[in-house]
């Protein structure tokens, strides 16, 4: 059976970066929708060049934009044997077209990684990323550090700085978190305690996707 996994919570829960070692763990690949549309923005695409301004802001890119890359990306013949979707779906519509694309797939895995707010204010205060590949820095690294895969010098997102954060937790529990009572039902959904270390956070998700998959198992929802 194939693991299609999805990964919910707020900006800062650390979906990147569980996503991105779980991913590596079982050989399958990390899907990010923000991932892509950086990409998007470094290479000048036209749709990168559309979303730099909505990003800046805070704001979601439009459902149709993301659904249609997204459709795209898990059509590819890697995403055939699992993925681990991080960034997507972002609102009740994608979490609808996703389902559509999911038809006559395995279940979807939900995991909603859970942080009290004041500690996502602190953690997207802090981050940092690689300028050249974009990877996470562990927390802690400070700004102008090498990153640790490519050498690259570590930078603050440009949607990190504290206006942009907060408009982003606005519009996480407007338009995202309505996606846990979507999922919620499922009996393939599980939420974790994101506030614990990476590690500890790590063990969770791996014995919450093994209770879930328990649950597809189960056979009764998609
Ligand atoms: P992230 O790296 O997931 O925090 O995404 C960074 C930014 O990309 C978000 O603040 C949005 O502007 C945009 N974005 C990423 N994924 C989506 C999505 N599924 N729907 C709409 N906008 C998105």
């Amino acid at each position: 059976m194939a693991l299609n996994l999805l990964m919910l919570g707020p900006p800062g829960a650390g979906k990147g970066t569980q996503a991105e070692r779980f991913a590596k763990l079982r050989g399958i690949p990390k899907i990010s929708t923000g991932d892509i549309l950086r990409e998007a923005v470094a290479t000048k695409t036209d749709i990168g060049m559309r979303a730099k301004a909505i990003m800046d802001r805070g704001e979601l890119v439009s459902d149709e934009v993301m659904i249609g890359i997204v459709r795209e990306r898990l059509e590819r013949p890697d995403a055939m044997h699992g993925f681990v979707l991080d960034g997507f779906p972002r609102t009740v519509a994608q979490a609808a077209a996703l389902d559509g694309i999911m038809t006559d797939h395995d279940p979807l895995i939900v995991v909603d990684i859970v942080v009290p707010e004041a500690e996502l204010v602190r953690r997207l205060g802090t981050r940092s990323i690689c300028r050249l590949c974009g990877a996470n820095a562990p927390v802690g690294l400070a700004v102008g550090a090498a990153c640790a895969k490519c050498g690259g010098r570590l930078v603050q997102r440009t949607d990190d700085n504290q206006a942009v954060v907060l408009e982003r937790l606005k519009v996480y529990h407007r338009a995202s978190e309505p996606l846990v009572e979507y999922y919620k039902v499922r009996p393939t959904f599980r939420s974790i305690d994101g506030a614990q270390d990476p590690d500890r956070v790590a063990a969770d998700l791996a014995a919450a996707i093994a209770a879930a998959s328990n649950g597809a198992g189960a056979g009764s929802v998609r």
